[in-house]
């Protein structure tokens, strides 16, 4: 989240200027590249249960569609910041285009807390955001999607309020949506199952069984629950979790040496992935602060809830025994912590290569949406695998080859893509 010190738009753009250096781009390509195309916001009124009225503040911001239809998440949080859209709606471009998925960059955002409000409020503010955007996205242009804090069934929402403005069914106008309503079968697993296929690669890479292997995971939401599930499936143990508590309005993290049990866990958690702490004690885990997920001896750590969690200030308890860290979450590296990452030589799966499970799903989501016709799960995860598979070697393959790090790598390959698509069309 940003805060006085940190602003994910200036840590985007610092990125990119690093990478614009290395690839020698030139000044227009820079100026376009370093700022999104389009941005809007705007006011969401809805009438609140007990009668009152709120107005809420929303966002949409258009990084970049030169590949194709801007593509990315709308998230639901009380600290959203029209800054923090604009730096996510950039990674969407460099994460579309490192999969090589033909979609460009897109991300929404609503300041606003689902804790606090009644799913009736909700259903106002998925449509009241249609109402206000629905002339410039859509199938052709802009495909929204679940993130932080909304789920298949505000998408299903967001949907009808389009279909009905549209006056047409329009499927493949927004994905995340629910199984047999447009929603494709894996698209919920997708983003965490890909996090571990790119870890299930790093590790092969550098010959360690995942059996011998224990994970620490920031976050129990949809990316990190469905991560743990298949990296417990391939032999590793995850030995703590950290989850928020709505209630402290803090976080805390859940540890258990013998291994965390997902669905003994997910028995005790709530829909936004708050963990109960008294009847996790009960089940046996040590109850520590949020911070302790990044202090463990393990050799993979997990990063699957915001951005700016690995900092210069904690990023010191990382444990020599780290081998891995994979980036469920967007952003949740600061420049400052990645440098100290860099120079240990822990071996860096970057966010926009390492979570880009979710978007490659939603576009065989669009893809199955738009030709009315649906795949078995298997073929589903069947392809996400293939795609993930080769966006991390061509990273690994580059980064090896230039003695690069692994996040300059994969931002070589999506930049020099999505800056040869703008030359192309004539852009610049
Ligand atoms: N919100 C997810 C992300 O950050 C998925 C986006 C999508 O499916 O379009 O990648």
């Amino acid at each position: 989240m940003q805060t006085k010190e940190f602003n994910p738009f200036d840590m985007a753009q610092s990125q990119f200027d690093k990478v614009a250096e290395i690839l020698g781009l030139d000044d227009g390509t820079r100026q376009l590249l370093r700022n999104p195309l389009r941005e809007y916001h705007f006011g969401i009124p809805v009438r609140m249960d007990d009668g009152t009225f709120q107005v809420f503040r929303g966002f949409r911001v258009q990084h970049n569609d030169a590949r194709g239809p801007s593509k990315g998440g709308i998230r639901f949080h009380p600290q959203e910041t029209a800054d923090t859209v604009k730096a996510l709606s950039m990674w969407m471009t460099w994460k579309c285009a490192v999969v090589g998925i033909p979609l460009g960059g897109g991300k929404g955002g609503v300041i606003c807390d689902p804790h606090n409000l009644s799913m009736r409020e909700q259903e106002q503010i998925c449509r009241g955001w249609v109402r206000q955007m629905s002339k410039n996205v859509g199938p052709l242009n802009d495909v929204p999607a679940p993130d932080v804090m909304t789920s298949a069934q505000h998408m299903l929402w967001m949907l009808d309020e389009y279909e009905v403005i549209e006056g047409s069914k329009n499927p493949g106008f927004i994905t995340g949506k629910p199984v047999g309503m447009g929603g494709s079968l894996g698209r919920t697993e997708a983003t965490g199952y890909g996090v571990i296929f790119t870890v299930r690669e790093a590790l092969n890479d550098m010959g360690i069984s995942p059996e011998d292997t224990r994970a620490s995971v920031q976050g129990f939401g949809n990316v990190a629950q469905h991560a743990i599930r298949l990296y417990s499936q391939m032999g590793g143990t995850v030995v703590c979790v950290s989850s928020w508590d709505q209630q402290d309005q803090k976080s805390y993290s859940f540890k258990k040496l013998s291994g965390v049990d997902i669905d003994e866990l997910l028995k005790i958690t709530d829909r936004f992935g708050g963990i109960d702490k008294a009847k996790a004690t009960n089940l046996g885990y040590e109850v520590l602060d949020g911070d302790a997920w990044i202090e463990q001896d393990v050799e993979i750590l997990l990063p699957a809830a915001l951005e700016n969690q690995i900092r210069e200030d904690n990023v010191d308890k990382i444990s020599a025994k780290v081998k891995i860290i994979a980036e469920g979450a967007n952003g949740p590296t600061t420049p400052a912590a990645d440098k100290v990452i860099q120079e240990r030589g822990i071996f860096l799966i970057p966010d926009f290569l390492a979570n880009a499970g979710g978007v490659t799903c939603s576009y065989f989501e669009q893809v199955q949406s738009n030709m009315n016709y649906f795949w078995e799960k298997d073929e589903v995860l069947g392809k996400l695998d293939v795609k993930m598979t080769a966006a991390f070697q061509a990273v690994n393959d580059l980064a090896k080859k230039r003695n690069m790090y692994m996040r300059d790598a994969a931002y070589v390959i999506s930049i020099s893509r999505v800056a040869q698509a703008c030359k192309d069309r004539g852009w610049v």
